[in-house]
This record gives C-alpha cells, sequence and structure tokens, in this order.
C-alpha cells in the first residue's frame, strides 16, 4: 500500500514537472522560434551527453531510448535510403514507438555493450516488426470482415487506438507499482510521442526532443544522487549521507547505534533473504523514531540515529520504545525449504507458518564539549558494546 502510494506521488511528480517543462516551451516560442537551428545542432550533443551519462550511471534503457530518438531524429531530418519509407509510414512509427516503450518498461537494466545489449538490439528490431505485422493483420481482418461504412474508423481504432491505450494503461500501472523515475519517463516519452503524432503537441521535433532527452539527464543525475546516498535495500540514507549530516551539526546532538542481535545465527537459520526482508523491517521500525531523530544504515545489520539538539535524557524513553516495538513485533514467515506440490496443496501443511522476531541493542551517547562527531560515535558504540555483553536486547548510555 506504501509502495503504491508512493507510485502515485513519484508518476504525479514527474507529470507535473515535464508538462511545465512543456509549458515553458510552448509559451515562449516567439522567443526561441527564430533560433531554432540552434536548437537542432545542440541537440546531436545533447543526445551524445545523454548517452554517455545515462552507460556510466547504468541507465541503458535511457541509453537505448537516446539512440533510438537520435536515429529518429536523423532519418527524419536527413534524405537516407529509408528516411521516405519511414516518413510515409507515420502509423508503422507510431507504433514500433509504443512497443519500445512498453517493452523497455519490462526489461531490466543491464549493461549496453553486452550480450544482453544485443538480444535487446534484436528485440527492438521485433517491435518494428510486430507494428507491421500488426498494420496488416488489422487489414486483413477488416477486410475479412468487411461491415459497414464504419469500417474505416473501426480500422483506425484497432490499429492505432488500442495499441495507444493498452501501452499507456501498461506504463501507467508499471510506473505506479514500481515508483521507479525510468519507468515514469518511459510513460512520459509515451505521452510526448502521442501528443506530437496527433499534433495536440505543435513543436518542432528538435524542441520536444531537446525537452525529453533533457529530462532523461535530468533524471539519471537525480537517481545517481539517491543511489550516492540510499541504501538500496532499506530505503534509509546511507553512511555517506551521515557523514554529510555530521559536517552540518551543531553543538548539541545525541548518537544512538542499533544493532540487530543475533543477526549471523538468524540467517543461518532463515536465510539471507528473509534476513533481508527483516533488516527491512526494523528499518521500517526505526524510521518511526520521533524526537527528531535521522536514521542512516551504517553498514551490514547497523543502523545510526542522530537526534540534533537533544542530549541522551531527552531521548532514551523513545529508544526505549523502539527496541520494544521492535523484540515484540512477530514477523510470520513460512518454510525457509521448497515444498513438493503435494506438500503445497495438502491443508493440513498451509498452517505451516513460523513466526520470528529479533531483537536490537542499542548504545547511546551525546556530544560533550571536548569532543567532534567521530569521537561521539565512538562513546556510542562502546555503549552498544556494553549492552551486547550485558544480556543484549537493551539500551545502554
Ligand atoms: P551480535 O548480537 O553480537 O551483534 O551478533 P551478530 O550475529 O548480529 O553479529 P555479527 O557481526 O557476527 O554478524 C552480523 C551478520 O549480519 C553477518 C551477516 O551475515 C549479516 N548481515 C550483514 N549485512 C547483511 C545484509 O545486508 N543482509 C543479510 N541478510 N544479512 C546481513
Ligand atoms: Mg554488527
Ligand atoms: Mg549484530
Amino acid at each position: 500500500m506504501l509502495n503504491i502510494a508512493n507510485g502515485i506521488k513519484v508518476t504525479l511528480l514527474s507529470l507535473v514537472v515535464i508538462s511545465l517543462a512543456f509549458y515553458v516551451a510552448i509559451d515562449t516560442q516567439h522567443i526561441w522560434l527564430s533560433k531554432v537551428a540552434l536548437f537542432e545542432q545542440s541537440l546531436y550533443g545533447l543526445f551524445i551527453i545523454t548517452i554517455i551519462f545515462s552507460a556510466h550511471f547504468s541507465r541503458s534503457r535511457f541509453t537505448f531510448l537516446t539512440i533510438i530518438f537520435a536515429l529518429f531524429y536523423i532519418t527524419i531530418n536527413e534524405q537516407l535510403a529509408w528516411s521516405n519509407w519511414v516518413l510515409a509510414n507515420q502509423s508503422w512509427l507510431l507504433l514500433s514507438g509504443l512497443f519500445i516503450f512498453a517493452l523497455l518498461s519490462q526489461l531490466k537494466e543491464r549493461g549496453v555493450i553486452s550480450a544482453h545489449g544485443i538480444s535487446r538490439v534484436i528485440l527492438f528490431g521485433l517491435c518494428g516488426l510486430s507494428a507491421y505485422v500488426w498494420g496488416i493483420a488489422i487489414e486483413v481482418v477488416i477486410e475479412q470482415l468487411n461491415v459497414n461504412q464504419f469500417t474505416s474508423n473501426w480500422n483506425h481504432y484497432l490499429l492505432l487506438e488500442v495499441p495507444i491505450l493498452l501501452v499507456s494503461l501498461l506504463l501507467l500501472w508499471r510506473s505506479i507499482v514500481t515508483a521507479n523515475l525510468v519507468v515514469v519517463a518511459l510513460l512520459i516519452s509515451c505521452i510526448v510521442w502521442c501528443l506530437h503524432f496527433y499534433k495536440i503537441i505543435e513543436l518542432p521535433w528538435s524542441v520536444t526532443l531537446t525537452v525529453l532527452v533533457s529530462y532523461y539527464l535530468l533524471v539519471v543525475v537525480v537517481e545517481s544522487y539517491f543511489f550516492a546516498y540510499r541504501d538500496e535495500l532499506t530505503g534509509l540514507p546511507s553512511r555517506r549521507a551521515l557523514n554529510q549530516l555530521a559536517l552540518s551539526l551543531s553543538n548539541k546532538y545525541s548518537i544512538a547505534v542499533v544493532d540487530i542481535d543475533f543477526f549471523k545465527k538468524f540467517n543461518d537459520s532463515y536465510g539471507h533473504d528473509i534476513g533481508d526482508q527483516v533488516l527491512k523491517l526494523v528499518a521500517s521500525k526505526l524510521n518511526t523514531v520521533k524526537k527528531g531523530g535521522k536514521v542512516f544504515r551504517y553498514g551490514g545489520e547497523e543502523f545510526c540515529i542522530v537526534f540534533p539538539r537533544k542530549n541522551t535524557e531527552q531521548i532514551l524513553t523513545e529508544l526505549e520504545r523502539i527496541r520494544l516495538v521492535i523484540a515484540n513485533y512477530k514477523m510470520v514467515i513460512r518454510s525457509p525449504k521448497r515444498k513438493t506440490k503435494e506438500q503445497r496443496n495438502n491443508k493440513k501443511n498451509k498452517g505451516s507458518v513460523k513466526k520470528v522476531s529479533v531483537s536490537v541493542s542499542i548504545g547511546v551517547a551525546q556530544k560533550e564539549r571536548n569532543t567532534n562527531f567521530e569521537q561521539t560515535f565512538k562513546l556510542a558504540d562502546q555503549a552498544l558494546y556494553k549492552a551486547k555483553k550485558t544480556g543484549r536486547n537493551k539500551v545502554c548510555g
């Protein structure tokens, strides 16, 4: 549920950003229209920068998309052998684009220059072929049915509007479910692609592609920032973000170091995947911390909470509350061993779920007059050691 809310938020926000960008582009036409050649020339540079940047930051879907848009742009601008055919087959062009957006929404990020890269190029070719076959198939079906005067309308609906609707719904659904900025950018590309073909966006392709490809570049930059400062598994800020915060702290703050008890044993008993689920769960419980605490994944099964402008006395009860919330939470897991089909179908076996729980030990320290961040952290770590030595599942200061 939380993921879907996040997905809706990310999708809406991205749509607002790109709508604003196009609004500005359309509204300022009187300024740039006489200098449109500038866009045409700089677009090639933008293509190259985006291709290199997205490949470098492992956003291969943007790399491919930008290459495809660059090829499309060259095709419609230069007199290439196939340019006339492409321009005369607008429906095919529109459908091929749609199929490629849909395909990319289903693929994972992989290296560009690799076996995956080659297989992707083949898949893009298949998208073009499918668009061609779809066009012929619709013609044949309509001819066979040989209905009435509505035929030509139905032909159009089936040929273009139905695929547009289906692909748009698929991309919208994927955007909401994944909350992934690359997938949302595919939805945006699909919308822009269709609006341009239906002449709802009346901008030269050079300007439309400048806005769209700049948006990809922005997403790569934003994502690589989050990549560097966020922990992928838990979604919490990472150790690098903690170091950044350390530079901006005032003279009064407290640090709590949190460590899951006997986590190695837990992993050994239930497996690494369930261990990961527990890490996520502990992270989400820690994230409910009050008193202005900022939570970080320090590394492994260790977390750090920084409480700006608080001494240890002001936060002990809050840490105690969090410790209890975690210790009392019962996580339901199914048997880690794969069951046979027979065992799965056996009703008696359906009850074979286990409830497990973990506890955390917490060490806490406050900044003193002559200690810096590293020293305060060390004191909290020593307090954590004391908590571990004296029985675990406790807060020590
Ligand atoms: P203690 O109560 O003394 O803290 O014991 P412990 O077993 O928790 O401590 P130890 O440092 O010996 O082991 C930490 C374990 O945490 C080792 C490793 O298997 C596990 N771990 C670290 N990072 C991850 C992770 O990202 N996922 C999973 N599943 N396990 C992890
Ligand atoms: Mg540890
Ligand atoms: Mg531990």
